[in-house]
């Protein structure tokens, strides 16, 4: 649909028409799709059609790199007797742990402790190594919701998060990628996660202690940041792991995180 709204609206998007090679072609690309955009009705009342959709899937459905904060908001490293971090602590989810908005999680059969994590999820949009902190917001392209799933006995069995971090649907994103200008502090947002409609997590962005800025410059120090790289910015406190008695995530219930101005995710929790 978008290469045929750009086509008719005179213009060449190229094969750049699903997410990655769109953000690698941004700068050139964004001009067009802001003046398509502005001609969409125009458009579908000249004959432009809709397809309709069966599954929404993730806005980058496989970055180049997920990389995941820990213990970004002082109340969560305390809820589980963890220290506050003196610099921010990266760890890295698997690309295929990624999935869509409302996409089910699975549940390993060997995992009886899953756990969720709402965080505000900051996509790269422009390529850059050890890019500064007052020139960091520049190569942000925007923002969406994440749950970090966590399976907390094969994320803490040998002091290597990666694995319970990363089975297949743990890392669900979206709805959508809402573009920095439409945001106007990305640091000043309610975070919730929800259970079964029971609220889990309830926060804000404000209380993360390494801001966006300073996580941009530290994960790009000697490390190239490309369009599309995920940075998952840290959970706030109310996990399961940090009640008493833990109320882990079972198959059958819904697990929602939302954020405000950026959106909602969905996952129901199946046996897999
Ligand atoms: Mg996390």
């Amino acid at each position: 649909v978008l290469a045929e709204a750009c086509a008719r609206a005179g213009h060449d998007i190229g094969d750049a028409t699903d997410a990655l090679s769109l953000l690698q072609r941004w700068d050139e690309v964004e001009p067009t799709l802001r003046a398509v955009s502005t001609r969409l009705d125009e458009l579908f009342a000249a004959g432009l059609q809709t397809h309709p959709l069966d599954r929404l899937a993730s806005p980058i459905p496989r970055p180049g790199k997920v990389i995941a904060i820990g213990r970004n908001y002082a109340e969560h490293a305390r809820e589980l007797g963890n220290d506050v971090p003196d610099e921010p602590l990266v760890f890295a989810k698997y690309t295929t742990s990624v999935t869509g908005p409302f996409d089910p999680i699975p549940r390993p059969g060997f995992v009886t402790d899953l756990d969720y994590e709402a965080e505000l999820a900051v996509v790269i949009g422009r390529r850059g190594m050890d890019i500064t902190e007052a020139s960091a917001y520049d190569h942000v392209l925007g923002y969406c919701c994440a749950n970090d799933v966590s399976a907390r006995t094969a994320q803490m069995a040998t002091g290597q998060f990666v694995r319970g971090k990363s089975f297949d649907g743990f890392c669900p994103l979206g709805p959508a990628i809402v573009t920095r200008d439409e945001v106007a502090d990305a640091e000043q947002l309610r975070i919730m996660c929800r259970v079964d409609g029971e609220t889990r997590q309830d926060s804000s962005t404000s209380l993360m202690m390494f801001g966006i800025a300073t996580l941009v410059a530290h994960c790009s120090a000697a490390t190239t940041l490309e369009p599309g790289d995920i940075i998952l910015t840290g959970t706030p406190p109310g996990v399961a792991m940090g009640r008493t008695p833990p109320p882990w995530l079972q198959p059958g219930q819904l697990c929602e995180v939302e954020i405000e101005g950026i959106g909602r995710i969905a996952n129901e929790v199946v046996a897999g």
